[in-house]
């Protein structure tokens, strides 16, 4: 029987995906410069900027392009690392969080730059507004956009009060907040194709239904990347498997945890959507579970709220993320939810992500810890630059310590659930 590739998430995005023909399972053995595992940002980015600087790439993926979280996340590009600039001030130094702080600029830039020179259809946007859910969190929030404006010269920030948030976003159960005018947020699974597409235009050839099954290091020092069917020689290989990693690399699997985050598409809402954000802006906002949402090119309110840690399901997801979106929007308590689907994410324990040579040949970059439109995609460009001989940027990313889950293979994942449990209590106090 020959491999097959699972079906996306029924999602909103795979139900108006570009079409995207089903690409060829790896048959028989290949040769490359570098093999690619996993065909989500992070391998498609990193294949397309090697292939950019004249390397052979073989990209292998399970399912099909943008399969995982790169074809079902919330959609919003953040500014930022995922911690704030002070917390990266007083955990690495001035000198360092200030080239953080450039770099995730960077990210979002190429995350645009690359919609517009591949011409990719994915309902870009800008404007993202961050909605503080306690008074205390609101008085964070000012310090923060005053810092970023001071410290750092940014100067996409807008504040707004709290008539002035509810009015933009349609309740008035926050406490005032900020829009991000550089920040915005897009089709992924449209923009993952979108990569996909340049990417083999470029050169890079792309196997689905390959899942990839051992890493095995040759004598002459090259990576042999085997799958059901084939086999791929290459100098460098790079794991992009992100949260689905399952077992690949006992490293990789200490320091990052998936975890399980749900989201739901309401049916259009017609004229109402204008009413609910008239700016169009994604709006995210300052749980530590954090409820996220937008509306989609056609009106619909795609809500982003809750997660479980494990395997398993709620059995309604439809349902379990409606809990959390008429909080927000009572008015919608009763709307028809067309779509509800989840995905994984991995995160790490300082939500920093996991940049490494793990050895001689073997890359990594994962654990973006709900942040990855903008540093997953980044990561392909720093990968590519590393294996072309310039380490000097992703050595920044792979300086960044990233400390094993406590509890080893069999108990990290009742830790993780005591740790994040604490937390959702915290939003709740
Ligand atoms: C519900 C949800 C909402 C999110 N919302 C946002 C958001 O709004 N903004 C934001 O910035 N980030 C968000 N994220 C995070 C973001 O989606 C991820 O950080 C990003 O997509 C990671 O990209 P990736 O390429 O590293 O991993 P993925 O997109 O998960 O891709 C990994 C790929 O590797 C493949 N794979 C795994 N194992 C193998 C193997 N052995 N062989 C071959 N292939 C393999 C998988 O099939 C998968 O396609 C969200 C994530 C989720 C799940």
């Amino acid at each position: 029987m020959p491999p097959t590739a699972r079906p996306h998430a029924p999602s909103y995005y795979a139900a108006t995906a570009h079409a995207a023909p089903p690409r060829p399972a790896l048959a028989g053995a290949t040769t490359a410069d570098v093999c690619v595992i996993g065909a989500g940002y992070t391998g498609l980015s990193t294949a397309l900027h090697l292939a950019k600087k004249g390397r052979s790439v073989v990209v292998l993926e399970a399912n099909r392009v943008g399969w995982g979280a790169s074809g079902r996340n919330g959609g919003q590009l953040h500014s930022g690392q995922r911690r704030d600039q002070k917390t990266l001030e007083n955990w690495y130094g001035e000198t360092c969080a200030r080239l953080l702080f450039d770099l995730a600029e960077e990210a979002k830039r190429t995350v645009e730059d690359l919609i517009a020179s591949h011409a990719i259809d994915c309902d870009w946007r800008d404007g993202l507004i961050h909605a503080a859910h306690k008074p205390s969190r609101h008085v964070e929030a000012i310090r923060e956009v005053e810092h970023l404006v001071a410290r750092y010269g940014y100067t996409g920030t807008t504040l707004l009060d709290r008539d002035r948030l509810a009015a933009a976003i349609g309740t008035d159960v926050y406490f005032g907040g900020w829009r991000d005018g550089t920040a915005g947020h897009l089709h992924p699974l449209n923009y993952a194709l979108g990569l996909a597409r340049a990417a083999e235009a470029a050169g890079v050839r792309i196997h689905e239904a390959s899942r990839v099954t051992e890493i095995v290091r040759t004598a002459t020092g090259a990576g042999r990347v085997v799958t059901a069917d084939g086999i791929v020689t290459a100098s460098d290989v790079v794991l992009a498997a992100n949260g689905y990693l399952d077992g690949l690399d006992a490293d990789v699997d200490a320091r990052v945890m998936p975890i399980r985050n749900y989201v739901a598409a309401t049916t259009p809402l017609g004229d109402f959507a204008d009413r609910l954000i008239p700016g169009r802006e994604a709006v995210s906002d300052s749980r530590y579970v954090v409820h996220y949402w937008r509306l989609s090119a056609d009106g619909r309110l795609i809500f982003g709220g809750g997660e479980t840690y494990g395997h398993r399901d709620p059995k309604d997801i439809a349902g379990f993320v409606r809990g959390h979106m008429k909080k927000i929007y009572p008015g919608l308590a009763e709307v028809p939810i067309d779509h509800a689907w989840g995905g994984t994410l991995s995160v790490t324990l300082s939500r920093m992500p996991f940049f490494r040579r793990l050895r001689p040949g073997l890359y990594t970059a994962c654990g973006y810890s709900g942040h990855g439109v903008a540093i997953a995609t980044f990561a392909g460009k720093l990968l590519a630059e590393a294996i072309d001989g310039d380490t000097s940027r992703f050595d920044v990313m792979a300086s960044l310590p990233v400390r094993r889950f406590p509890g080893g293979p069999l108990f990290r994942l009742p830790s993780l659930v005591i740790g994040m449990s604490w937390y959702a209590l915290l939003d709740r106090l």
